[in-house]
């Protein structure tokens, strides 16, 4: 049976049927696209307007006599960065102002008077307003202009200024002036005559999402975010809304027929995710039309506003919806985007009868993820796709086919659920040129939760060629590695490079085949322990040294810090990874020897590792540098060995037994000193009947049948239901069957789940040592987007009511009954395991059976664990091999 990751599997699968669907855009050269692109910059006579002399300001920042909360922000942030760059402190007033020299910031009473032409947006046919339009011109040698056409444009205009008229590149957010930023002390600082007129490609552009590290802890008024620095805007709005249109407690106790019947009931919602509103209601419709067209109403600048499912599934079944759907859609798989485009429509409808150049925004996501098939896109519609799951080529050529004229991309780079950092600066490039080059881009949402160090050069190039497509990635990552590691570029540039090669093979080897080349979304396997796969431990090893390499170089303080920085995070990765790759290889092991030393290498990096946890990673200054959370980082923890090393060491050595059960070692290796090495030697040779070596006998290798199945009623023999626990609000199916059982009479049969699991909980003690496995076999439909159902073993560790870790494991069946079996070993404080034979997205129309389950304590003395946070001494760490 092929063991994968539960998510890995979800995307390979989901992926894997785009190569059927033959149609594919023509992609145009970025330069080749109907757009109306911004002038070139003009510049002229050198020196025309002096801003500074000898660290004296030589003009002040003029802002309108009642600024706007953005105008104020603007013209700080050019005080805090002039003063930076120059030693000068610039005066800031508002209007009426006649007192010599000026940059006129914003929408002042002088800036007004310049005559400069913000041509409408045209993609194509689609004209927009140019809301993301800014000037910076020297009208004459007293006077610099910086504004927006509107007043969010005016930011672009001031960190567009202060980049390239300062100098000043912001690439981690540190307090101004700080090793995230790189600039140059000036003290005599002119710009030449100037007339820059620039707008962006994308009218919606987002990079980023959780402010973290210095930006958590600015103070009020200080200059903002990494957004503006970024020069994000989003016009086009699309997010999760349906629970703001029809909120629950708005409209719960009057009309609970607005909301979803599930499991043959009207469900009222609590919360904001889970759930969606009964599209299939008139009413619902019409709230939704008068409640857009009224915040069109309320804004002339406004050009899209959101019409999204809410986070997660929670479709509604009643007839009328069930209607609106697909003969072969499916809420469990959630294939149920007919139903919704068809009421997005209706709404649409309704809103262009008064608002006819206005568009509805909304993620191609979760019940939405595979274009309609019965119904077209009204023309005002802005379908996001969301690259969950399946790369980004794929679903763009999928929602392009079914009409599509105008769409945006939602993508995600969360280093919040990874250890290791997706080093993917050219794929961001190469998704970014598809999307232009189709013609249709508009949008671009990215999801941007880096930890800086590690990968802020792929956010920087998203931003910028958001901006301006044309731009080469090659010259904006050259002058990133120059500007932040100065006289260690080379070698840190080597780092980054040797990291994205290795993504990039794995890009190749594991992504469908598509004429544009292979993609996968970045969120592919995070918070999974397989997430390591997309760097080998050689390629770890090597960039390791390039790191050294550009340590030794560094000279300059600050070249130094960012480097030290990149280092300490990188050896922590760098540790996960090796400990990955022995993780991996161990399960096949053949011979003693060879297991028993990737044992002692995988047990040293895990202990390594939780030590350099507990007194690196969770310590400032790198605790402020990355945002990593959930499995496999929480699960590290000082004193507890992860549960994917035990298993694989129990996996490596019952290999290894199996194809030598007669060598010594297992005797010596069973009194080792190293305690889970003893254990797991001696569980192999208690599973086979050996205890001693006058008793190894190589005939003698069947397993204890004799061992008690602590899984009461596994075989499902007395006919009673078994229980069964739903993660969402539909509810699957069990029943006990005759049909064709693995052994007895009876099996159980399971159907209609959407997520549930058949569950049992087992009393247990601390560092024991468990086999769980069972046979299954299903009748699979996967319907005509090819979206088969996801099986899996979950086994969760209990302190009473607290879950303590907990493991999982996909399983594939077949038609034909197939054995699973797993090992597991318990942490400290265990009271009791749960296991948990999961099966989710099962379509209606397909079936699993699950037959003779069965735990068995393995009789081996147990672990004895302190279960202690406190930290490792050096001299518990075992000796280096
Ligand atoms: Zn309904």
């Amino acid at each position: 049976m092929r063991l994968v990751a539960l998510l890995s599997m979800l995307s390979l699968v989901l992926s894997r049927q785009a190569e059927s669907k033959e149609w594919h855009p023509k992609i145009l050269p970025v330069t080749k696209v109907d757009f109306n692109w911004a002038p070139p910059k003009q510049v002229g006579e050198p020196g025309y307007f002096i801003i500074a002399k000898e660290g004296k300001p030589q003009c002040k920042i003029v802002i309108p006599a009642q600024p706007s909360n953005n105008e104020q922000r603007c013209a700080l942030l050019l005080q805090t960065y002039l003063r930076l760059v120059t030693g000068g402190n610039f005066e800031i007033v508002q209007e009426p102002y006649s007192g010599g020299p000026a940059i006129y910031l914003g929408q002042t009473e002088v800036s007004r008077h310049t005559a400069t032409e913000f041509p409408p947006i045209h993609y194509g046919k689609l004209t927009l307003p140019n809301v993301h339009g800014f000037v910076i011109k020297t009208e004459n040698r007293d006077t610099l202009i910086i504004r927006g056409n509107l007043d969010i444009g005016t930011n672009y205009g001031a960190y567009s200024f202060v980049r390239e008229c300062l100098g000043v590149r912001r690439y981690w957010p540190t307090e101004p002036g700080g090793i995230g930023d790189v600039y140059e002390v000036k003290p005599n600082l002119s710009i030449p005559k100037l007339n820059w007129v620039d707008w962006p490609y994308f009218i919606s552009r987002h990079v980023g999402f959780n402010p973290k590290g210095w930006e958590l802890s600015r103070k009020e008024g200080d200059p903002p975010w990494m957004f503006f620095w970024y020069r994000c805007g989003t016009t086009l709005s699309m997010m999760h809304n349906f629970f703001s249109l029809i909120p629950p407690e708005e409209y719960g106790q009057t009309h609970p027929e607005y909301f979803p019947e599930i499991n043959g009931i009207r469900y009222v919602p609590t919360g904001k995710i889970n759930w969606q509103p009964c599209v299939s209601n008139p009413e619902v419709v019409q709230i939704c039309a008068d409640k857009i067209i009224a915040a069109f109403d309320r804004d002339p600048n406004r050009i899209c506003h959101a019409l999204s499912v809410n986070d997660g599934a929670g479709h509604c079944e009643c007839a009328n919806c069930r209607a609106m759907d697909t003969p072969e859609s499916d809420t469990n798989t959630a294939q149920v985007t007919d139903r919704y485009v068809k009421f997005i429509n209706a709404v649409a409808e309704k809103v262009a009868s008064k608002h006819p150049d206005r568009l509805i925004g909304f993620l191609a996501y979760g019940g939405l993820r595979f274009p309609p098939t019965t119904v077209k896109l009204h023309p005002n519609l802005v379908p996001f796709y969301c690259a969950m799951g399946r790369g980004l080529y794929s679903g763009w050529d999928s929602w392009m086919q079914a009409g599509a004229k105008n769409m945006g991309h939602y993508g995600y780079h969360d280093d919040r659920w990874f250890i290791i950092p997706k080093i993917n600066p050219h794929q961001e490039a190469r998704r970014i040129r598809y999307m232009v080059g189709s013609g249709v881009a508009r949008g671009y949402y990215k999801e941007f939760n880096p930890t800086y160090p590690l990968d802020a050069h792929a956010a920087i190039v998203v931003a910028e060629m958001m901006w301006d497509p044309r731009l080469d990635e090659n010259k904006i990552l050259a002058r990133y590695y120059s500007d932040m590691f100065g006289e260690s570029a080379k070698e840190m540039q080597n780092f980054y490079e040797t990291l994205e090669r290795d993504y990039e093979k794995w890009l190749k080897e594991t992504s469908p085949p598509h004429p544009y080349g292979p993609d996968r979304s970045d969120l592919d396997l995070d918070h999974d322990y397989a997430q390591f796969q997309v760097l080998t431990a050689e390629g770890a090893d090597r960039a390791l040294r390039w790191l050294t390499k550009a340590l030794e170089k560094a000279h300059d303080p600050k070249v130094r810090q960012r480097i030290t920085i990149v280092e300490a995070i990188f050896r922590f990765v760098h540790m996960c990874d090796q400990e990955y790759w022995l993780v991996r290889s161990l399960p096949d092991c053949k011979n003693v020897a060879e297991a028993e030393q990737k044992a002692r290498q995988a047990l040293r990096y895990a202990r390594t590792k939780a030590k350099y946890k507990v007194d690196v990673m969770e310590k400032d200054p790198i605790k402020q540098w990355h945002l990593i959370y959930r499995e496999p980082y929480d699960m590290i923890k000082v004193g507890e060995i992860p549960q994917e090393v035990h298993q694989a060491i129990d996996r490596g050595f019952e290999s290894a037994f199996n194809a030598n059960p007669v060598d010594p070692a297992w005797k010596r290796l069973s009194e080792d000193d190293d305690p889970v090495i003893a254990q797991s030697a001696q569980a192999v040779l208690a599973m086979h009947k050996i205890s001693a070596p006058n008793s190894l006998n190589a005939t003698d290798t069947t397993p204890d049948s004799g061992l008690q199945n602590l899984y009461e009623d596994g075989g499902f023999e007395s006919g009673r239901k078994p229980e069964l626990v739903n993660d969402e609000p539909k509810k699957g199916s069990v029943a006990c069957t005759r049909e064709r059982p693995h052994s007895g009479q009876r099996c159980a049969m399971l159907w209609d789940c959407k997520s549930s699991s058949i569950i049992k909980r087992i009393p247990a003690g601390p560092g024991e040592k468990y086999w769980i496995s069972f046979w299954i076999r299903s009748l699979e439909y996967p319907g005509p987007n090819n979206v088969p159902a996801l099986y899996g073993l979950r086994v969760n560790a209990r302190s009473g009511t607290r879950v303590l870790n907990w493991v999982r494991e996909a399983v594939v069946p077949t038609g034909d009954w197939q054995e699973f079996r797993m090992p597991y070993t318990t942490p400290a404080g265990t009271d009791s395991i749960e296991v948990l034979i999961q099966v989710l997205r099962q379509h209606a129309r397909a079936r699993a059976w699950v037959d003779d389950v069965s735990v068995v304590r393995v009789p081996v003395e147990p672990l004895k664990l302190s279960g202690s946070t406190s930290g490792l001494t050096e001299t518990d760490l075992p000796p280096e091999n």
